[in-house]
């Protein structure tokens, strides 16, 4: 015989309890369903807590509404036939148990009331179909047709149905099958992973919006690469992600080969993790190097090269966040620029450094040159001990250096002292060619170390550019003192 596993004393929430005397009252079959019971088992804190009704779910929600005070207001969707109650540290949803069945084209299905197993059947995955029992008489009793308990014990995603046609049915689950594996460092079967090869091109049914929402998860992840490596392999990352797809494999020329910029990448990205949870940052890791395809050379001399990789790839960056619909603002441009400028330090680490390299560097990056320099030191993953060695030394001294010139320069934001309005005033000129060449004159030197980043010297300095140019002011003291 089955034994009955209870977990009453998991639901400490006074909700629980009230909901419990409201079921009964209604006289209606009521669970605790889906992502909250799954958590209980993973010790993650859940805010979001999902009651399954056997009927009459909006009138449960009413009554739980007046047993927890006259404040409490009950979101009432109809269609949906779920009603919603917001408390301080919990959202409630509740919901009847319903029958789904889909059409080929749409991941939105028919819905009929059923039972709570034809509710637990349409879930995604075991460990997301099991559920408690909220009745007095069962109170705290799991319902668990589909062996989820087994299934987390085991660290398994495997789904309550036939995985073809879970899949097929709502394409998105191949998305969360992945993320979950992911986020949870669980396996799926194997038969659910061949279920998603079969079924990839039905992704196609799927928003951008949904996706990028598995994928954000899946970034924000412990140790993202795993579901990089798991989109590969199922063949979804060549119809998501083209552009990550094409930096795997290595090609050989003359003996000579180039590294497979897919695992490489993909070392860059869990070693950023590592350091920083700043999800945009971690994007950047991912998208470092997709420039690397496009720019592929073979030079007799040099072996293969990637000239100007970092400045095509900061160029794809626009198309892949419109298609994957992320935000086409200051994040995608702070990717833009983590990836155009990843190249530099590195570069900068190689040479001598100089206080004009370092200048250019700072004024470049902004703010953001710590991401940046985080972003390099990920990107350092040869296999040659020594190589790495000297980089890291070197680098300690580029960081040393940014410090420095940083407390002695304040590059960082550096507004030219000198603005586009006083060169016009000085010089009674219009907006022209000759404004932009004494603004830009301004900034070499100072970014030379040429003058000091003062408004006297600027000044000075701009008086003396334009002059060559046979510029005359108009009157200088006058523009000089404002
Ligand atoms: P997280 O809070 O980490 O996003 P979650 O994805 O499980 O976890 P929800 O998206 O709120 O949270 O889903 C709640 C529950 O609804 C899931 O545990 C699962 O039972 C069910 N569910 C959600 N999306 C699907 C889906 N596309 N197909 C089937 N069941 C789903």
């Amino acid at each position: 015989m089955e034994t009955i596993v209870n977990l009453s004393e998991k639901l400490n929430n006074r909700v629980f309890e009230i909901i419990s005397e409201a079921a009964d009252e209604l006289q209606v079959e009521c669970y605790v369903i889906g992502g909250f019971v799954r958590d209980i088992f993973l010790k993650r804190p859940s805010k979001d807590i999902d009651i399954v009704t056997v009927g009459r779910g909006i009138e449960l929600a009413k009554i739980v509404a007046k047993k927890l005070g006259k404040n409490t207001r009950v979101a009432v969707f109809k269609n949906f036939g779920t009603a919603q109650i917001h408390l301080k540290k919990i959202d409630l949803e509740f919901v009847g148990a319903r029958r789904e069945s889909y059409q080929r084209d749409s991941r939105k299905p028919m819905v009929e009331d059923g039972s709570l197993e034809d509710d637990q059947k349409r879930r995604d995955f075991t460990i997301n179909a099991l559920a408690i029992c909220l009745n007095k008489d069962r109170y705290g009793e799991l319902a668990d047709p589909f062996g989820g308990l087994e299934d987390m014990r085991n660290m398994l995603l495997r789904t309550p149905l036939n995985p073809d046609i879970t899949f097929s049915d709502d394409p998105l689950r191949m998305m969360r099958a992945i993320r979950f594996a992911c986020q949870l460092d669980f396996d799926m079967v194997p038969e659910a992973f061949e279920a998603i090869e079969r079924n990839k091109e039905r992704i196609s049914i799927i928003s951008g919006e949904r996706i990028a929402d598995e994928l954000n998860k899946m970034m924000k992840s412990r140790k993202p690469s795993i579901g990089f490596r798991l989109l590969d392999a199922c063949g979804l990352l060549d119809i998501i992600l083209p552009e990550i797809a094409a930096l795997k494999g290595v090609e050989m020329k003359e003996r000579v080969g180039h590294k497979d910029n897919f695992q490489h990448t993909l070392e860059v990205l869990d070693r950023l993790a590592d350091q920083s949870d700043n999800v945009w940052l971690r994007w950047a890791a991912l998208f470092h190097d997709i420039g690397k395809p496009a720019s592929k050379r073979w030079d007799d001399k040099a072996g293969w090269t990637f000239h100007n990789h970092n400045f095509i790839g900061e160029k794809m960056i626009p198309g892949i966040f419109r298609r994957m619909r992320f935000p086409m603002n200051e994040r995608m441009k702070y990717v833009q620029k983590m990836v155009g400028l990843h190249m530099r330090p590195i570069v900068l680490s190689e040479e001598i450094v100089t206080d004009s390299a370092v200048r250019r560097l700072l004024f470049d990056a902004g703010d953001d040159i710590d991401d940046l320099m985080m972003l390099c030191e990920a990107d350092i993953t040869s296999k040659n001990k020594e190589k790495v060695r000297r980089f890291l030394e070197n680098f300690q001294l580029v960081r040393q250096k940014l410090r420095e010139i940083e407390q002695k320069d304040r590059i960082r934001n550096m507004q030219p002292p000198v603005s586009g309005e006083l060169i016009m005033e000085t010089f009674g000129l219009k907006p022209c060619k000759e404004v932009g060449l004494l603004k830009s004159a301004i900034k070499d030197a100072i970014l030379d170390g040429v003058i000091p980043n003062e408004f006297e010297a600027a000044f000075a300095f701009m008086l003396e550019r334009a002059k060559k140019m046979g510029l005359k002011p108009i009157d200088v003291g006058d523009a000089a003192n404002r």
